[in-house]
């Protein structure tokens, strides 16, 4: 899950991590107000969406930049007032830009340094680490790419957590001295506490700003956070942002399903991760692509099959179903009837393998075939995905 500017800021004043004052506004007059409150001179003016890039995006209406910095609050809620309700296109978004319906009106700091920072979760030492550079405010990833020496790289203990000698040696790496160096430990640490009493897989600062009066502050904010301990995280579950994320995901999750979107063309409805994945496999492995990855969990009612089977059929790809269900805490008999709703519910007109085993499977396979719908039935799990691979050929 992601979260917005405007929410990150918060997170930062509850951990102590430093950043200018700000305000976010769904219309000009509030961000009139807003920047009032605020006061100027110095204003910055910064659309929501959840996308970076917005500094250097372009409005479908030809206005150019997400971000802007003005003198006064009537210049602020004139910006506000030209990005309100229009879609921002950047270079994360795609083509089809993002709607902005909120902007967060900050103080504008006047920056002598940009710098970039990073907490995140990193597979490849199975442990959290430090990202940071002295090239801030750019597209790290093509930093790595084109100066690979410039990014610093900071292993994190996973029970001694962050410690003071790394925030120093970190600091170091950037060039800071002296108070600076203090003032971006500090920084660190409350950002680290952050990022692991959240359950944060990402918290990047870029740019992490040192300004011309010698402050350290965060700029900007990106956040990711593990979906799986979304359940003890009350407060940031609360700044979830629908609007912002793929549809069919929403649905899929109102429903307790776990969907993600892919790019072949057979969808495959199956209970369990594992089996999943591998109905997936099987599928590729017989010459398929899958259109998705949909697990309706072990117990799954009529209700989540049919709302899965719609969830599939939204997707203009999907030329056939593959149906695998091993019903151990499951009722074949069940599912077949969930199957059978769900089809004559939407109308299916494409090819649709069911593969049933386990529990009460003969019931099962006798309520399908009594369904009169054109429901092609297979044995095991090559059988299936030979099948459909065929069906759609
Ligand atoms: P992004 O383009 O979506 O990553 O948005 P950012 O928040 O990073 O803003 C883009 C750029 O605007 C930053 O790299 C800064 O150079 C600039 N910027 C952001 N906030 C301020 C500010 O308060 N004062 C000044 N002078 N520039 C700012
Ligand atoms: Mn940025």
């Amino acid at each position: 899950m992601n979260i917005h500017e405007y929410q990150a800021k918060q997170l930062f004043e509850k951990f102590g991590v430093a950043t200018p004052k700000g305000i976010v506004a769904s219309t000009a007059e509030e961000a009139g107000k807003a920047a009032r409150e605020i006061g100027g001179p110095g204003l910055v003016v910064k659309a929501q969406i959840h996308a970076g890039g917005r500094g250097k995006g372009t409005f479908k209406n030809g206005f150019k930049g997400g971000v802007h910095v003005v003198d006064t609050p009537e210049q602020a809620q004139e910006i506000a007032g030209k990005m309100l309700g229009q879609t921002l296109v950047t270079h994360q978004t795609g083509p089809e830009g993002k709607l902005v319906s909120k902007v967060l009106i900050a103080k504008s700091v006047d920056i002598s340094k940009e710098y970039y920072f990073a907490i995140l979760f990193d597979r490849g030492s199975s442990g959290h680490a430090i990202i940071a550079s002295t090239e801030g405010g750019m597209n790290i990833e093509e930093v790595a790419e084109k100066t690979p020496e410039k990014i610093i790289k900071e292993f994190i203990h996973p029970t001694l957590g962050l410690q003071a000698y790394q925030c120093r040696k970190v600091a170091a790496a950037l060039g800071l001295r002296g108070a600076l160096a203090g003032q971006a430990g500090k920084l660190f640490t409350a950002l680290w506490n952050l990022y692991l009493k959240s359950d944060c897989s990402l918290v990047e600062i870029n740019p992490l700003a040192i300004t011309t009066d010698n402050q350290v502050v965060a700029l900007d904010a990106k956040f990711n956070f593990d979906d799986n301990a979304l359940y003890r995280q009350k407060d940031v579950t609360e700044m979830r942002d629908k609007t912002e994320e793929d549809p069919r995901e929403v649905a899929a999750s109102e429903f307790g399903l776990n969907y993600i979107g892919l790019d072949g063309n057979i969808a495959c409805l199956v209970n369990g991760a594992g089996l999943a994945m591998s109905t997936m496999d099987i599928i590729k492995f017989h010459g398929g692509e899958p259109a998705n990855f949909l697990d309706v969990g072990g117990g799954a009612t009529k209700e989540q099959v049919t709302a899965a089977f719609k969830i599939i059929l939204g997707d203009p790809n999907v030329k056939g179903i593959l149906v695998n269900i091993f019903g151990g805490i499951m009722d074949c008999n069940i599912i077949a009837t969930g199957i059978i709703a769900a089809a004559q519910e939407t109308s299916l007109n494409i090819p649709l393998v069911v593969r049933l085993e386990g529990n009460n499977v003969e019931a099962g396979k006798a309520t399908l075939a009594a369904s009169g719908l054109k429901i092609t039935s297979a044995d095991d799990l090559t059988d299936a995905a030979k099948k459909i691979v065929a069906a759609v050929a």
